[in-house]
């Protein structure tokens, strides 16, 4: 009874209050030093030995503490980008608000910043408390502070193998709690894409956003409508790409983040009938990411949007357009709505349009159309997008398979299975099932001589 007693006043005595640092050993952090990444240890180790702070910091720590492989490696200092450049064989100076050394070591790159004050100082906000300029160096203790939940502040240094906790992160982090530094509602409106990255760390560490940071996400969910498109589309991508995206966009709709502010959103939870094809494609996307397998964005997007572009299609064919220009109206329709709220990279909508446009030419296998098609740079990908539509039954699935044996097979198989199909009863949308364009009447007092005559 006493001990228990003289336990808990320990515990209480022990226990740092909000605000106060605390330093994490080893044995209660556990994160297994040689998953972090060499590189990032080596510019740690060269900042210190030059008398200055060095920390790996952000997702990495996070990760590294439940257990899972960081993405990136990211270095916090309080060196300015021009004392750190010259320690490195290949570093850069990048950005120009607020200035960043990028450490090229091969393919990898460590990011490494220095220490930066909180938006309170003084900076720049629009009317609705945006952040428009944040440039300002700061301590360490400040550059916790304008990072956005607990579990995002942690420092870790790999030289004495400590993290560093200015918010209680490691606690929240074995809890499994998304908390907001600082008043939640302030730093949404700062900066409304932490909404979205507050879902999205929630279902990572299967938890919970905490109750105070979850309160005013519905009142502010508006604000999303006023970040720049291209960061909507930036962060919308991580969502999706982050191994759980079915769970994330369920997630979103739960806190009201879905509904207009993101069409593309809107299209995948409410619309019935593309609810399957857009649940496979999610599916689909979440199982490569798990096993390592790389997701290209537009082939993610071409899915997402895909139902969209069909009805479309199909109505335009009902109204008498040739399929092929149907297509191509259907998706520039599309497109058109959604870039204006999230920007779709011009390079992912050539992508997405490629892989649609190839859907209509599979349905009619004749040699010469059959290699043409072969030769596109994304033909691979559009035979994996038609393997979901079959698995919807929306095309025919031994055609589908047939497509997908001959983008799997050699040079000599695929001769033998484009020969083979000669002897195949002519399919639909074949050579000699076409549409004939009605023949051009001659004018009556055969004034205007045929094309080609004159
Ligand atoms: P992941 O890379 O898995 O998406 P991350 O936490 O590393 O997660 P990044 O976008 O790479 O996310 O950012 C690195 C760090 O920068 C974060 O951990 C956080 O400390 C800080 N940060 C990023 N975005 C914001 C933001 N919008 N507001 C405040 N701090 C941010
Ligand atoms: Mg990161």
């Amino acid at each position: 009874m006493l001990a228990t007693t003289i336990k808990g006043l320990v515990k209480r005595l022990v226990k740092p209050k909000p605000g106060q640092v605390e330093r994490i050993a080893k044995n209660e952090h556990g994160i297994d030093r040689s998953r972090v990444s060499r590189h990032a240890i080596k510019v740690c180790e060269s900042l210190q030995q030059k008398g200055f702070d060095a920390y790996i910091v952000g997702g990495a720590v996070r990760d590294l503490i439940i257990g899972l492989e960081p993405k990136d490696f990211d270095v916090a200092t309080n060196a300015t980008p021009e004392q750190i450049k010259p320690l490195f064989r290949r570093a850069r100076i990048i950005g120009r608000r607020f200035q960043l050394v990028h450490v090229v070591f091969g393919q990898e790159i460590i990011e490494t910043s220095t220490f930066r004050a909180p938006a309170s100082d003084g900076h720049m906000t629009d009317d609705h408390g945006r952040i428009l300029r944040d440039n300002v160096f700061g301590s360490q203790q400040q550059d916790a502070e304008r990072r956005d939940f607990t579990i995002n502040a942690l420092y870790y240094d790999p030289v004495t193998e400590t993290v560093i906790d200015f918010h209680r992160g490691v606690r929240d982090l074995r809890k499994g709690l998304v908390r907001m530094i600082g008043d939640p509602a302030l730093r949404y409106r700062e900066d409304p894409i932490r909404m979205l990255r507050a879902v999205r760390f929630a279902v990572k560490l299967k938890g919970k956003i905490d109750t105070a940071s979850q309160a005013p996400i519905a009142e502010l969910a508006d604000l999303l409508s006023n970040v720049p498109a291209s960061r909507v589309f930036d962060e919308m991508l991580k969502l999706l790409t982050c191994g759980q995206a079915m769970a994330c966009v369920k997630q979103l709709r739960t806190y009201g983040l879905h509904s207009g502010l993101l069409p593309l959103l809107d299209v995948i939870l409410e619309d019935p009938e593309g609810q399957a094809f857009i649940e496979l494609a999610l599916e689909r996307t979440d199982k490569r990411i798990r096993i390592g397998k790389s997701v290209s964005p537009s082939f993610l997007f071409a899915a997402l949007l895909w139902p969209q572009v069909r009805s479309q299609w199909e109505r335009l064919c009902a109204d008498g357009e040739l399929r092929i220009p149907a297509l191509i109206q259907a998706a520039d329709q599309v497109l058109d709505a959604q870039t204006e709220k999230l920007a779709i990279n011009r390079r992912f909508s050539s992508d997405m349009r490629d892989i649609w446009f190839m859907q209509p030419r599979f349905e009619r296998r004749v040699p010469r159309a059959i290699y043409r098609l072969f030769e596109q740079p994304r033909f691979r990908a559009a035979v994996d997008f038609m393997q979901m539509r079959a698995a919807c039954n929306e095309v025919d699935s031994v055609l589908a398979q047939w497509w997908m044996d001959l983008a799997d097979g050699n040079d000599e198989t695929r001769s033998e299975m484009i020969a083979a199909l000669a002897n195949e009863p002519k399919e639909a949308g074949s050579a000699n099932k076409r549409r004939r364009r009605p023949r051009r009447r001659k004018p009556a007092d055969g004034a205007a001589a045929p094309r080609g005559d004159v």
